[in-house]
């Protein structure tokens, strides 16, 4: 199956109660499908909703202004969230509805096979860890999985609500692009990618597999 495929596989998706409860449209993800780091948000919220794509909106608009700090862009990663279709008002994904949907970010992950996977908020990085651990606990850390790496991050709509959380942010994506600066390979000057960058990440190693004890 192709990304495409599997889009097109959930464009009327009713396997969950979230079908009927007032959603537009399914929110599938957006970005490179070739793409080296991903980003894995919650659920799409009101202006996700409407115009059918992750992070769109102030959330939307500071995530790329952090992206630009790590010198990443929109068009170099891939985007997307656990729960593909907005809960009412913006609720906490029930667990019926992350069992249901997480299948298919986990489909999406094998398909884009990225190196990197950054969570965005405690949801989907507990989500990918399969761990209940606060997200201040593990933010801005690399976590060593079986076929890439969770680095997990505040959700930028939590720094939009706290203010006091931004500067922490900021801070987090420096580290971020600290990591990919450390990872990183010189792209090929004739790549017709966009400049999408290649992540060589050395296997794992048993003390960082063991980071929650
Ligand atoms: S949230 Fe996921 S499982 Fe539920 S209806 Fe939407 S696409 Fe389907």
């Amino acid at each position: 199956m192709t990304l495409q495929e599997l889009a097109k596989s959930l464009h009327n998706c009713q396997r969950c109660k979230l079908a009927k409860l007032g959603r537009s449209q399914v929110v599938f993800g957006v970005g490179n499908p070739h793409a080296s780091i991903m980003f894995v948000g919650e659920a799409p919220g009101f202006h996700e909703d409407q115009k059918g794509e992750p992070f769109v909106g102030a959330a939307g608009k500071l995530l790329n202004d952090l992206l630009q700090s790590a010198g990443l862009s929109r068009d170099q990663i891939y985007i997307a969230n656990v729960i593909k279709c907005r809960p009412p008002n913006n609720r906490d994904p029930e667990p019926d509805e992350v069992e249901t949907c997480k299948p298919f970010l986990m489909q999406q992950i094998q398909l884009i096979r990225p190196k990197l996977v950054c969570t965005l908020g405690n949801w989907a990085t507990q989500t990918l860890l399969e761990r209940k651990v606060g997200i201040t606990k593990v933010k801005a850390q690399a976590f060593y999985m079986k076929d890439f790496v969770i680095f997990p991050l505040l959700h930028p709509a939590a720094a939009l609500h706290q203010g006091n959380l931004l500067d922490t942010l900021k801070e987090d994506f420096k580290k971020l692009k600290e990591f990919l600066d450390r990872h990183s390979q010189p792209t090929p000057a004739e790549s017709a990618e966009p400049a999408a960058p290649t992540l060589n990440i050395e296997p794992p190693q048993p003390a960082q597999m063991d980071l929650f004890g």
